[in-house]
């Protein structure tokens, strides 16, 4: 039974997965976007209906929405209209476009427009092996408010699964991980974190057999017990490692041990 009391439905952080696609093969991408070959757009229908929902059950998202993929900068102007409806529903909350800045310089006028006039920020990874400008790139940008941020710490990377399998303390493995801050919605679920959204994919690919259950669906279950299990480690967590990080590297070959 649920403890949680209304104060409290509460979530910090959305990541929307606005493509499945990349177009680079990062070495154990945590969202396993390597791995997809054919391209898909997420549903705008899809994302409308699930922000509704997660209105009518009185769940305040408190900090952000973070809009990736995939690479998001792969859909272009598309972004727009992604912006456009998370402010038709929520206005305060920072929205940020995580990339990986190889498409930065391409960006539309309008898309940037779209982005000042709705606080939407920039975070751009660093890439080893490619450059980007960023004195073009800073230019651009300081004729607006969108704040440009570049994520240039170099073990950014970490293995996501323990080699030896599975760990007894799933709980500890979960409190001492990033990821769970940032909750994937997706098609009406909420997914703990985008391992737990994504990890379909590396099963499908490789006959892996993690768990692909660890969400809850928000249209059959309460707020209070939404908050309750995403506030929780999941089956999934008992795999996690996490612990042993890299700096990000390109790979030709994808293998499973990029993962572990
Ligand atoms: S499954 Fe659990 S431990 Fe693993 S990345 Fe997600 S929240 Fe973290």
């Amino acid at each position: 039974m649920s403890t949680n009391t209304s104060k409290e439905k509460f979530i910090r952080k959305i990541e929307i997965n606005v493509i499945n696609k990349c177009g680079m093969k990062c070495q154990g991408c945590s969202h396993f976007a390597s791995l997809e070959k054919e391209e898909e757009i997420y549903s705008l229908d899809s994302l409308e209906s699930d922000l509704i929902q997660l209105k009518t059950l009185g769940i305040k998202i408190k900090q952000e929405f973070k809009l990736i993929g995939g690479e998001p900068l792969l859909i272009g102007d598309k972004l727009i209209d992604f912006i456009n409806l998370i402010r038709k529903y929520y206005n305060e909350q920072r929205i940020v476009i995580h990339t990986n800045g190889l498409l930065v310089e391409k960006m539309s006028d309008e898309l940037i427009d779209c982005m000042d006039k709705n606080n939407v920020h920039l975070y751009i990874s660093k890439m080893n092996g490619y450059n980007i400008d960023k004195n073009k790139i800073n230019a651009r940008f300081n004729k607006t408010r969108i704040c440009c941020l570049y994520m240039d710490d170099k073990e950014t990377f970490s293995k996501i699964f323990l080699p030896s399998g599975k760990t007894k303390n799933k709980l500890l493995q979960y409190s001492i991980c990033t990821r769970k801050c940032c909750h994937t919605l997706r098609n009406g679920k909420l997914f703990v974190c985008s391992v737990a959204a994504f990890v379909y994919r590396l099963n499908r690919d490789f006959g892996t057999k993690y768990p692909e259950n660890c969400f809850i669906d928000i249209y059959k279950n309460s707020a209070e017990d939404i908050i309750e299990f995403l506030r929780n480690p999941t089956e999934l967590c008992s795999h996690c490692d996490g612990q042993r990080k890299y700096e990000q590297n390109q790979v030709k070959n994808i293998e499973l041990s990029d993962w572990m």
